[in-house]
């Protein structure tokens, strides 16, 4: 009998953690004498006037000293008990005292160090795999699901009426993970620092933020955009180019209407094969971060996995209820109950994609909402259409930013997160773990680095079940919201009767 990828997942994850957390115990201490012939580097040696250093490290103290070219020598030592005399308490309290101490220390290898640094190496090549999808997905995910509006002339009304409200309930899921975090503080509340040399950012005005995401957004040169992998411009530009596709209609659109739809149905297969690569990618990566960072990593994550999980929760039971309610003229509960196979499907499956014939037979069955409204709103919801994701990209790359940055991840950041995380949901194709390969985006616009996705890989399934069926909870709510607010000759009456 095979495993389900996510319980493979889970079973990579535990062992990853217990093997990096192992070696994080057995094999942390560093004792080494760097010379500049090993290990230490003639740029630290020249500039800090030194010929050699000593690394001593034992479970409770930790004991560097160098030798200046003239014979003097100096020590730094770092003892959490305090009964050193001189020595301070703990690494981080080295680094600001001593930024010399500091770096020979990080110089000096340990064999969890190696082996972590090797683990990462090796399971970064299943992000790069992501990567790889990430733009043709992008690109023929929106245009088919574009593309199968059927005709430039059903845009109109509910066209207009169907985006403002992907617009309007993906900002205010945004918006729900953004306060959630900032309440919770997950990154701030965790001992685990990101130390991995971020770029120092200038926090940028709000006008100088919106209008670079703007400028993004008109590519001088799409075939640069798409080369370069800048996901903003591909996601306006393969719109527009659909849109327009459309406005040409007749052969032309069913040429790149089978071409995005054959496109896409390459990518999906491509990208589910690299998803069944998971289980490793998340062994690997577990190991490198509690080698290297030990067993506190998870409180972290702890509080991190409680932001989404509340966040989703507010988005989920109390926003679209609201709106369905007061706009859609609907009851949340009797519609919730309609629906509830496919989101029990959309939870298991974690892919809104594959859940769409349950969620489109649902709603016309069970719901009663016409097959007008559904065959329009439902699939291209799928698509572009994900509150789920967009809170989850929101409170995972705050999270990062706290846990890298701390207190310096300024509201700016939050401006770019916001901004980007809704392009980003937009973009994430209905499938597992698309959100993740979409964060790039996010991370790229507040100057993180991608590699910092690893802390947050080991969790992502089930998080991504949760998002997944919010995704599919919101694409309802809104398919029952246009078929009310657009005059549907066609809607059977069962319609109001939830
Ligand atoms: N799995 C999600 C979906 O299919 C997308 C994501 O990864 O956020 O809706």
């Amino acid at each position: 009998m095979k495993l389900e990828l996510h319980w493979q997942i889970l079973i990579g994850m535990i062992l990853g953690a217990a093997l990096g957390i192992g070696a994080n115990i057995q094999l942390s201490t560093r004792t080494s004498v760097l010379t500049v012939a090993d290990g230490l580097p003639q740029s630290i040696a020249d500039k800090h006037d030194i010929t050699s250093a000593i690394v001593m490290d034992s479970s409770n103290l930790i004991k560097v000293t160098w030798v200046k070219t003239d014979g003097s020598e100096e020590t730094r030592i770092v003892d959490p008990t305090g009964k050193e005399p001189g020595a301070v308490l703990m690494l981080e309290d080295l680094k600001k005292k001593s930024p010399l101490a500091h770096e020979l220390y990080s110089l000096a290898p340990s064999y969890a160090k190696i082996i972590g640094q090797w683990c990462k190496r090796i399971g970064s090549l299943f992000l790069r795999l992501l990567q790889m999808v990430s733009v043709p997905l992008i690109i023929t995910s929106l245009a088919s699901g574009v593309l199968g509006l059927g005709g430039a002339s059903r845009f109109g009304k509910m066209f207009s009426t169907t985006l403002g409200y992907y617009m309007c309930t993906s900002f205010l899921a945004i918006l729900t993970g953004l306060l959630i975090t900032n309440i919770i503080n997950p990154g701030l509340n965790s001992e685990i620092r990101l130390d991995l040399g971020v770029a120092q950012v200038e926090p940028k005005s709000i006008t100088e933020t919106l209008m670079e995401q703007v400028e993004a957004m008109i590519p001088a040169n799409p075939f640069e955009a798409i080369a370069s992998a800048k996901f903003l411009s591909v996601i306006s530009f393969t719109i527009v180019f659909c849109i327009f596709a459309l406005q040409v209609g007749g052969d032309v659109h069913k040429r790149f209407q089978q071409l995005a739809g054959d496109g896409f149905a390459v990518m999906m297969k491509l990208t589910t094969a690299i998803i069944k690569l998971a289980p490793y990618g998340v062994f690997l990566l577990m190991i490198y971060v509690t080698a290297t960072q030990g067993a506190k990593v998870f409180s972290a994550l702890g509080w991190y996995m409680l932001a989404v999980v509340v966040a989703l929760g507010v988005h989920a039971f109390v926003t679209l209820p609201l709106v369905l309610w007061l706009l859609g003229k609907r009851n949340p509960f009797g519609f919730l109950q309609h629906m509830s196979p496919a989101l029990l499907t959309a939870f298991s499956s974690a892919s809104s994609n594959a859940t769409l014939p349950i969620t489109m037979s649902n709603i016309e069955e069970r719901a009663g909402v016409s097959n007008r409204s559904s065959s329009f709103v439902l699939p291209l919801g799928a698509t572009i259409n994900m509150d789920g994701t967009a809170l989850y990209e929101a409170v995972a790359v705050l999270f990062i930013g706290q846990l890298a940055m701390g207190d310096e991840f300024t509201f700016m950041h939050q401006v770019s997160v916001a901004v980007t995380a809704l392009l980003a949901s937009v973009g994430a194709a209905g499938i597992p773990h698309a959100g993740l390969v979409m964060m790039a985006i996010v991370l790229q616009a507040v100057n993180l680095p991608i590699e910092y996705q690893g802390i947050i890989l080991a969790v992502d399934r089930v998080l991504d079940m949760m998002r997944t069926a919010v995704n599919v909870w919101s694409d309802s709510c809104g398919t029952a919201l246009v078929d009310h607010l657009i005059d549907n000759p066609d809607a059977p009456e069962v319609a109001n009767a939830a």
